[in-house]
């Protein structure tokens, strides 16, 4: 692999005394779209919340870029160029769309990503952007949640639980947005619970079982009865 964009060393996080990941490797080259898959509970959310600083860690057990970035805060991480679509999109509510997605550029640097690209991507925000972000669909707060992220124009986004609780026309409509986004040389991560989806949109995976990565693999190469085997954890 050329010099990984993200490295991830023995990666170990805790709620307490509650240890939701256990030694955690894993890589992303430059422009690589990875997917993270496990069940309920299997510590997906949790790896999106420590590469994005909203959980802590040694500094050495995340190097982005070669620099260990694991003990800064959240808002430092952001501005080196990675972004969380967070799980639940976390819009701020009584802002309106514009507001929210002009948010995310606050953080950011400069690139391609604008209000008028978010809007080429999902034209559907330009003709809500006054109304306030949670007088909109599910979906639409989706695409509003990912227009913020790209707002600060990063080198690596992180997409937790890309579509739950989506209608299946709008997971459509986040799809097909998809190789618009990562088609700008952008690394991607993400966490998707349709094990069949998360294969067809990344060029490898990872699975996560009670904390540990228990297969990784070529996407499309693996059988699935070893996915499935790994994911439920089942002989
Ligand atoms: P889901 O698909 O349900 O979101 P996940 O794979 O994203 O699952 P995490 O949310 O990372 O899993 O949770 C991993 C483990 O950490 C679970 O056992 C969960 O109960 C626990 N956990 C998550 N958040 C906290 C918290 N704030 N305090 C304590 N335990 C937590």
């Amino acid at each position: 692999m050329s010099d990984p964009i993200l490295k991830l060393t023995g990666l170990d996080a805790f709620y307490g005394d509650f240890q939701a990941l256990y030694g955690v490797d894993l890589q992303v080259a430059p422009g690589e779209v990875l997917a993270i898959i496990g069940a309920n509970g299997a510590g997906k959310s949790t790896l999106m919340r420590s590469i994005s600083g909203l959980t802590r860690n040694k500094a050495e057990m995340v190097r982005y870029r070669g620099e260990a970035i694991g003990a800064l805060r959240a808002d430092q991480i952001a501005a080196k160029g990675i972004a969380l679509v967070p799980e639940g999109r976390q819009l701020f509510p009584s802002l309106s769309v514009e507001e929210n997605l002009i948010i995310g550029g606050q953080v950011g640097r400069a690139g391609p990503w604008s209000l008028p690209a978010v809007y080429d991507l999902f034209p559907i925000l330009k003709e809500r952007r006054h109304q306030e972000s949670t007088s909109l669909s599910g979906g639409q707060q989706q695409m509003v949640a990912i227009g913020r992220a790209l707002m600060a124009n990063p080198d690596l986004i992180l997409f937790d639980e890309i579509s739950l609780g989506l209608a299946p026309i709008v997971i459509k409509d986040i799809y097909k947005a998809l190789p618009g986004i990562i088609g700008t040389g952008m690394s991607a991560l993400i966490v998707e619970q349709d094990i069949t989806k998360a294969l067809s949109v990344s060029r490898r995976f990872y699975c996560l079982q009670e904390g540990r990565v228990s297969l990784e693999g070529v996407s499309g190469e693996v059988p699935r009865e070893d996915i499935s085997r790994a994911y439920f954890g089942v002989e």
